[in-house]
């Protein structure tokens, strides 16, 4: 068992710890915190749901409580994160870990007035969580001293990239003082983050808790094959289904999560939008009322959701699949989190096909399809075409392949049979049954 107790971290930690009723570390601490806790460098392959955040803010809390400042409190710590949202809730846990602790922190990102975030710059801080574009202009302002840190995180650091940071994270890396101890989190490690890690950790010990197209195996994950107009009336049909308590509804664009609440709130379902071109305050506010139960459902694009860290989230749906099949990951992970069970459902129309053979080809699975709904449209349905292929689903109609662990959150009617066997099945039944009406 890997206890807590076993890394001697201070006293008042390990009952931050207990009070949040973590009873065993997860992986990735189990691996990451002892390095750190010998002040080494760590590359670590993490997505979020893991338990990544306590994983490298435990170690600093601890360096930081066992040297307590002296006078003014200078930035001992800096948390570079991709999302305003990402930022508030490592501003969150470390709120929580430090609770016995006489710790400062302060969350800075932009789209909001700057004055709060100077004045708390200015009676000091030990850990400062930032996103790289207000960092830089505070700092320009003169707001804040790079000269104490001794730990630098980059976290998220593949989002980061994608974001397009990168200029931003050269820039910082090129105020901080040499000697410091460096972490780097990336939910994949593609080539680019393995350059931009050689390029500031040193010697760092590699830790890789979920393999780049792993997705999380606890997560049921389904596809459902739909025409795109018939989209809205199937997510209306679904949640008419009470085992969707919490869900995130996934649109590739700002436009399409507000045209999904549109829709929802229409039909009385409770829903919010979150995404880049809502004010920080609607964004707070919606995940707000998300986490408090109030909104059952938020829509949101990919970078909007990538901070969400809202536990006993029941269903993730892809409302749009994704054209970058890495986001695919990223979205389905906001479910089934600390060991928790997930569902993902993915809807694809015709147009959609290549990007869910991608997305099959990465995470190296089919998802389950599910034909017993009233939109089923077998032309979306990708054709098997490799040996590779044809030899999964054999696998899987005998039982042997890859498979939801779980079914009984699958109360869409599910077809547990392969794509392959569904289709004339499907089509036979289409012909007997008299279709239910959507409810429009
Ligand atoms: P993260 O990957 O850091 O976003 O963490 C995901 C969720 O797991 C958060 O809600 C944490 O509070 C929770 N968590 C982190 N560590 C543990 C643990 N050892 N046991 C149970 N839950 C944890």
């Amino acid at each position: 068992m890997d206890r807590f107790s076993s890394l001697g971290l201070m006293e008042p930690i390990l009952r931050a710890i207990a009070a949040e009723k973590y009873e065993t570390m997860t992986p990735i601490q189990a691996r990451a915190i002892p390095p750190l806790l010998k002040k080494r460098d760590v590359l670590a392959c993490a997505q979020t749901g893991t338990g990544k955040t306590a994983a490298f803010l435990l170690p600093i809390i601890d360096h930081l409580a066992r040297n307590p400042a002296q006078g003014k409190r200078p930035i001992r710590a800096l948390v570079l994160t991709p999302t305003r949202e990402l930022a508030a809730q490592i501003g969150d846990n470390f709120e929580a870990y430090t609770r016995y602790l006489n710790l400062k922190h302060r969350v800075i990102f932009g789209g909001v007035n700057q004055k709060p975030q100077v004045a708390a710059l200015r009676r000091g801080i030990d850990v400062l969580v930032a996103t790289p574009g207000r960092l830089l202009d505070l700092h320009g302002q003169g707001f804040i001293a790079f000269g104490d840190i001794d730990f630098f995180v980059l976290d998220e650091a593949d989002r980061m990239l994608d974001m397009g940071f990168i200029r931003d994270i050269r820039k910082v890396l090129a105020l901080l003082p040499k000697k410091r101890q460096n972490l780097l989190f990336s939910a994949t490690m593609p080539k680019s983050i393995v350059k931009l890690a050689s390029s500031f950790l040193s010697d760092p010990v590699k830790v890789e808790v979920d393999p780049q197209s792993s997705t999380v195996e606890r997560i049921i994950q389904q596809v459902m094959f739909v025409e795109k107009p018939n989209k809205k009336r199937l997510l209306r049909h679904l949640l008419e289904d009470s085992s969707f308590e919490s869900a995130i509804v996934f649109t590739r664009t700002k436009h399409g999560a507000n045209r999904v609440v549109k829709d929802l709130t229409k039909a009385g379902i409770e829903a919010a939008a979150i995404h880049g071109n809502k004010s920080q305050s609607a964004r707070t506010r919606a995940l707000a009322g998300f986490k408090k139960g109030e909104i059952r459902i938020l829509a949101a694009t990919d970078i909007a959701s990538r901070g969400i860290d809202v536990d006993g989230i029941s269903h993730v749906i892809n409302y749009d699949l994704p054209n970058i099949s890495e986001s695919y990951v990223h979205r389905i992970g906001r479910t089934g989190r600390a060991g928790r069970d997930g569902m993902a459902i993915a809807f694809c129309d015709e147009g959609e096909t290549d990007y869910l053979r991608d997305i099959e080809k990465l995470t190296g699975s089919h998802l389950t399809v599910v034909v017993d709904h009233e939109w089923h449209h077998p032309d979306a349905m990708p054709t098997r075409n490799s040996k590779a292929n044809a030899k999964q689903i054999r696998n899987e109609s005998r039982g042997s392949g890859p498979k939801p662990k779980r079914k009984d959150k699958a109360e869409v009617k599910e077809s547990s049979k392969t794509r392959d066997e569904n289709r004339p099945k499907r089509r036979r039944r289409r012909r007997k049954r008299s279709p239910v009406k959507p409810a429009s």
